[in-house]
């Protein structure tokens, strides 16, 4: 028989180390939630991407572009020559920084804002400017490099017709309007849009944002508003053929940062992604927002994405091999839309990478939601313009080739050209028009102005005119 004392020491001992067992064995999440509160068995559907972390790639998903970047960027020759400091002769009248010498042999050919271009006036009564380079004393004209170089054409018909083609009226329609033949407008139409990516390609970059929204669609809208085919047939069809139109935009500048052409695969998604990707400035990473085509993940993953060497779970054995995870800033949000019979059903959001809390604290900065309407405005935006280039693309200039030539040409005179009403701001005070009309109140901003890359709308013909440097540099005085 056990004295009683050493028994109830004996229980109470007992009982304390079952607690300490108890605290250490029981999952956490059950400690802080109360005992009382019954949980389901299973966690709802929508939450349980949000409950088991994205566990990431043993290696990174190849990329065609980002293969063949180093091969893709201009790069300067070597360091600068000295600059060229006049020393006698007027003081210089004629703004020539943003004219280099074109002169293969020439040690400034291409240099920016080094001194030695010099203006010599319009050589017996032409129509522009001649340019004279000290460095190697040749002679170049103003037009240099440009679709206006070298036209017998007037530069103001020439750039009427490029206008009427950017506001998306045909070939044959302009040939027609400014009666020339319609091969003459396919030739200036291929230059220009050639001058087009070039332009896009030197003015883009560096571009900060806070979002991106990308989606995709395809580009013979016409067929299903006439009626000829269904949308789903449509779709069916499209899906197999090339013609779909991706693009990417900031819905907060209204920015185009990338439109392309090719059919819905993921190694277009990998596409249209890097060159999202080279128009941004290296360090900065948005908020994605997409709709739910699945391959868009694997495409961010790919360029948003670090080597993480996962903790070990085991004090023995192999150290776990790295991971290809998403960059901790990453946020990615699908907008999944049920549509049935042409009505939209059910809307669903899906926070690919980061959390819910991080996509709408980014969201809420400009007082939005995670909500179709962005994709809606994108869209409508989008088929407004691009759609209605894309439908002239089947009887004009057939092909991907000239669907994508027509989408440059729209990618820069949308963002340079085209103030964007949402983005007008307010005069300080109103502006008094030279005619009789009443004062302007609203200062009109293109979403080139909004994102900061440029201070003034442009002119398709100072775009036109624009002679693109063969490789990245910043004009100065
Ligand atoms: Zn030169």
């Amino acid at each position: 028989m056990m004295p009683d004392p050493l028994f109830y020491q004996l229980l109470l001992v007992g009982l304390v180390w079952l607690c300490l067992m108890l605290h250490v064995v029981w999952p956490s999440d059950r400690a802080t939630s109360g005992p009382t509160t019954p949980r389901p068995a299973k966690a709802p559907p929508q939450r349980s991407s949000d409950l088991k972390p994205f566990p990431g790639l043993t290696r990174t998903p190849p990329c065609t572009a980002c293969e063949q970047a180093h091969e893709h960027v201009p790069q300067p020759p070597g360091c600068p020559p000295p600059r060229l400091v006049p020393t006698r002769g007027r003081p210089r009248q004629v703004d020539t920084s943003s004219h280099f010498c074109p002169h293969p042999h020439c040690a400034y050919r291409g240099w920016l804002g080094l001194g030695n271009i010099t203006s010599n006036g319009h050589p017996s009564g032409g129509l522009w400017r001649q340019l004279h380079c000290t460095g190697c004393g040749g002679y170049f004209q103003e037009t240099h490099g440009t679709p206006l170089h070298g036209k017998r054409v007037s530069p103001d018909r020439l750039v009427w017709a490029i206008g009427a083609l950017a506001e998306g009226l045909g070939i044959r329609a302009v040939a027609r309007v400014f009666e020339v033949d319609p091969h003459t407008v396919l030739a200036w139409f291929v230059e220009v849009a050639d001058h087009a990516t070039a332009f896009s390609q030197y003015v883009l970059h560096d571009v900060r944002v806070t979002q991106v929204q990308l989606d995709e669609l395809f580009a013979l809208l016409s067929a299903v508003k006439t009626g000829e085919v269904s949308e789903a047939e449509a779709v069916e069809r499209l899906s197999r053929s090339p013609h779909w139109v991706w693009a990417a935009i900031d819905p907060v500048t209204k920015l185009l940062l990338t439109v392309d052409v090719g059919d819905r695969t993921l190694a277009m998604a990998q596409r249209v992604v890097h060159q999202v990707v080279q128009v941004l400035a290296p360090d900065c990473v948005p908020l994605f927002l997409t709709d739910g085509f699945k391959e868009y993940a694997t495409a961010l993953l790919t360029h948003y994405g670090q080597w993480v060497q996962p903790a070990r779970q085991r004090a023995q054995g192999p150290a776990p091999k790295p991971r290809w995870r998403p960059l901790p800033g990453l946020l990615y949000a699908q907008v999944v839309k049920t549509v049935r019979r042409r009505r939209l059903v059910r809307v669903k959001h899906r926070v690919v990478f980061g959390t819910l809390e991080a996509v709408q604290q980014v969201l809420s900065a400009c007082g939005w939601q995670i909500n179709t309407a962005f994709i809606e405005r994108l869209n409508l935006s989008i088929r407004q313009y691009v759609a209605a280039v894309g439908r002239r693309v089947t009887t004009l200039c057939k092909g991907e080739a000239g669907l994508r030539q027509q989408l440059t040409l729209y990618q820069v005179y949308y963002n340079f050209c085209l103030p964007h009403t949402s983005l007008r701001l307010p005069w300080p005070q109103p502006e008094p028009t030279h005619g009789r009309g009443s004062a302007k109140r609203w200062q009109p901003q293109t979403p080139a102005m909004a994102a900061g890359l440029t201070d003034h709308v442009w002119s398709l013909r100072e775009v036109l005119l624009f002679r693109v440097p063969p490789w990245p540099q910043r004009a100065e005085g």
